[in-house]
């Protein structure tokens, strides 16, 4: 098999805050894989905050063009290969991960969701996130996207309590919130009372990654669900967080691709952990990829799309808010032909 890469500039549609880190556009890589007449394809959207970046995932991908082999059916080897040789770049074998995949489907015309056994009618709608700004333009914003039956609301300010009253204003969807890590336990406790009175469906990472003891103190002082993101990034992980959460946040560039995914999704299970299915900034060639695995998730945040101008792939699609799963061989990405689909 060969390899090869090609990095794109993802320009976003509004500049994306959230309490860490502010941009209007990201460095993504696409990886191409070469088998016989086929092409599997995959994307690496690299952040900075797990230490990756377009350069890391370049290095990483030329290391890892030598040691793909001919036969693309042994996926569990070659991840396992990559896991090894590349802990660091879950980025990039996030990449070869789903464009091995790809490569297995179109081997034998079959969408990736049948070959693991899942029924696409078990989509679960997705959230939109509504990143921070002013709180007229948040409002704005949740305006704009009234046709979205779920918002994801990011916090982590000194008006937070404001954003989701503002919000809540002009908005029947669904809210959930994530503070991205920027509360103490104190303050989230009463961020989360106030929060509860409008409604919310979960808060996300309300503090930081490694504040496990607040975290476990957190959850027995509240009643609305606590789902950890950046607390968790593998299936290893997800065994010490059983008492400091409902579930967790399943992202393939935080676990480096959809074999890792799927471990998580049964290791949260046997821990009655409720499991969602989140993505970073990425086009809809990832954002395909993770939507395979959601009839097996409780929640899906698989926004990519919405917050990325010029899409350059597209596959999965949303139908009255859920996630509707393409039909063609393996991921069923194809280039996107411009359309905007109404995004
Ligand atoms: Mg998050």
């Amino acid at each position: 098999m060969k390899l090869t890469y090609e990095t794109i500039c993802v320009k976003l549609k509004h500049t994306f805050r959230t309490s860490r880190e502010s941009s209007d556009s990201r460095r993504n890589v696409i990886c191409k894989v070469q088998h016989q007449e086929l092409e599997g394809l995959g994307e690496a959207a690299p952040s900075t905050y797990y230490g990756q970046d377009a350069q890391t995932v370049v290095a990483a991908l030329e290391g890892m063009a030598c040691r793909l082999g001919e036969n693309p059916f042994v996926l569990e080897d070659l991840t396992s290969e990559m896991a090894r040789f590349f802990p660091g770049e879950a980025a990039a074998r996030a990449a070869v991960d789903m464009a091995l995949h790809d490569i297995v489907g179109k081997l034998l015309g079959l969408p990736l969701y049948r070959l693991l056994g899942l029924d696409p009618r078990k989509t679960p709608k997705t959230s939109v996130t509504v990143g921070l700004d002013t709180i007229e333009a948040m409002q704005e914003r949740a305006r704009e996207l009234g046709q979205i039956p779920i918002l994801k609301i990011k916090l982590g300010t000194g008006r937070d309590v404001e954003i989701v009253e503002a919000i809540r204003q002009v908005t029947q969807a669904v809210i959930r919130v994530d503070a991205n890590a920027a509360w103490t336990a104190q303050e989230a406790l009463e961020k989360i009372s106030r929060l509860r009175e409008h409604g919310i469906q979960f808060v996300e990472q309300p503090l930081a990654a490694d504040d496990l003891e607040g975290l476990r103190w957190l959850k027995k002082k509240v009643d609305v669900p606590i789902i950890l993101d950046e607390s968790v990034r593998a299936a290893a992980d997800i065994p010490g967080l059983i008492h400091c959460a409902d579930g967790i946040n399943i992202k393939l560039m935080k676990c480096g691709g959809l074999r890792e995914a799927l471990r998580m999704i049964h290791v949260a299970r046997a821990l009655d952990l409720k499991v969602m299915l989140g993505c970073m900034l990425e086009s809809s060639l990832a954002v395909t990829a993770a939507a395979h695995l959601s009839p097996l998730v409780d929640y899906a945040d698989l926004d990519g799309p919405w917050l990325i101008k010029d899409d350059p792939y597209s596959g999965v699609d949303v139908v009255d808010g859920k996630l509707a799963l393409p039909e063609r061989p393996g991921l069923g990405v194809v280039i996107s032909e411009g359309r905007e689909k109404g995004r």
